[in-house]
């Protein structure tokens, strides 16, 4: 008998995961169920070259259709799973039940809303998740239109990048003290700061949002805490996401903060992995969450070799990227409990890194327009050659050499 692969997810997780397996196994029956009515599609673009109208959806696509078909990779699309019957090993989906051997939660995160009663099912006022949501907003991405985005992190900028280049009138409100401060020092909000003032961006740091106020159901104004009323024709709301573990949680799988899962990306279940943003995995000591494509292709590959009989151990070193105007932000390792950041200049005009320490030990990088800085911050977070803040702080030093 064929194994049964299932996989609950239509996101870069379920497509890397559904390739591994068929990889691993040419006569598996793999299904993938995916409540978005579109084929797998890359989300980065969503607020980058897509919103901009740069990038058509098959370009978008993860996979072309005929990829499926070749590969026998059955895609139910529109289509949600509600439930787990772990002993039965079945899925229920639309009042039907679907079993499987091996079942991969690959269900990923969905934004966070505001509470209700804050206006945010005004017209005008959008979210950021998916194609349909940039499908709704794009048209209003508009020249002379005013464009308020609640949350400083990288979607608010990225978004109020693309508005500024479509000539629309952007302030982005934040309530923390400075923007992007859940994830990078001072100095890497301090050049993103002053990225977007240089294009006219109006950034309201230590800003809370109160409400958004309309008129026959439209959006006209979005007031804040201290009571300043900014005008908008158009709201991005951008203040994090949630993992999608409300389905593994019912079934009775261990959860918090995400899906909890061991090194092999097995959960509580041994039948039942997960993989991508739902996942909460154990790294250098700490349990955490990633949102980057990076570790939902691994993350998946790793599950899925286990899940064709592997005994694989996912360990990678986090990375992440970022676009916003002419400057690529490319992150190498997790900038958390760090004490010194040392600010080195790279070769080529304007580009920058900022090398994040805890004690003697280098733990992060941001790289801007310095993909030989962030190449080498990862082999050397990856690798056994410990660098010194001395020789990082010396822009003529060679650190590459150190790799040799
Ligand atoms: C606008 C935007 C920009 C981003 N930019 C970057 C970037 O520059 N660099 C980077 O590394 N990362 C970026 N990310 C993050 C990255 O896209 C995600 O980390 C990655 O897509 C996670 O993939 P995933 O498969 O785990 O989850 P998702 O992409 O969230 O996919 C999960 C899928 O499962 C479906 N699903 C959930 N529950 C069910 C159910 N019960 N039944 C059926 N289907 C279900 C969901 O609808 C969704 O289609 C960005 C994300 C967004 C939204």
């Amino acid at each position: 008998m064929s194994q049964r692969f299932l996989i609950v997810g239509g996101g870069q997780a379920a497509v890397s995961a559904a390739a591994e397996l068929r990889a691993r196994d040419a006569t598996a029956q793999i299904m993938l169920i995916s409540d978005e009515d579109v084929l797998p599609y890359q989300r980065p673009p969503l607020s980058k070259a897509y919103l901009a109208g740069d990038m058509p959806l098959d370009r978008l696509l993860l996979r072309p259709r005929k990829w499926y078909d070749e590969a026998k990779i059955e895609t139910r699309l529109g289509l949600r799973v509600d439930a787990i019957d772990p002993q039965k090993k079945t899925v229920s989906a639309d009042g039907g039940s679907i079993p499987y051997d091996r079942l991969l939660l690959a269900t990923g995160s969905r934004v966070r809303r505001l509470p209700e009663g804050l206006g945010d099912d005004l017209a005008g006022v959008f979210y950021l998740r998916t194609t349909a949501h940039i499908d709704a907003m794009e048209p209003h991405m508009v020249a002379g239109k005013k464009l308020v985005i609640i949350g400083g992190g990288y979607v608010g900028l990225e978004v109020a990048a693309v508005a500024r280049k479509r000539g629309m009138d952007v302030t982005l409100v934040e309530a923390a003290e400075r923007i992007l401060q859940r994830v990078a020092a001072s100095e890497t909000s301090d050049y993103f700061r002053k990225l977007h003032s240089s294009h006219g961006v109006t950034l309201l740091e230590g800003q809370s949002f109160q409400r958004f106020e309309g008129d026959d159901g439209k959006l006209h104004s979005v007031m804040l805490a201290d009571g300043t009323i900014l005008e908008a024709d158009v709201a991005l709301v951008g203040i994090g996401v949630l993992p999608n573990d409300d389905l593994a949680c019912e079934a009775g799988i261990a959860c918090k903060n995400g899906i909890l899962v061991d090194e092999f990306c097995s959960t509580s279940d041994p039948n039942i992995f997960a993989a991508g943003d739902c996942a909460n995995f154990e790294h250098l000591g700490a349990r955490i969450r990633l949102e980057s494509v990076p570790n939902a292709i691994h993350q998946a590959e790793v599950a899925a070799a286990n899940m064709a009989g592997e005994q694989l151990a996912y360990a990678a070193t986090p990375w992440f990227w970022s676009d916003q105007y002419d400057v690529k932000l490319q992150i190498a390792g997790l900038a958390s409990s760090y004490d010194t950041v040392i600010r080195r200049p790279g070769r080529r005009e304007g580009a920058m890194s900022h090398w994040y320490f805890r004690g003697d030990e280098l733990i992060a990088v941001d790289a801007m327009n310095d993909a030989p800085a962030f190449m080498t911050a990862r082999k050397l977070i990856e690798g056994t050659v410990a660098v010194s803040k001395e020789v990082v702080a010396d822009a003529e030093a060679d650190l590459r050499g150190l790799l040799r």
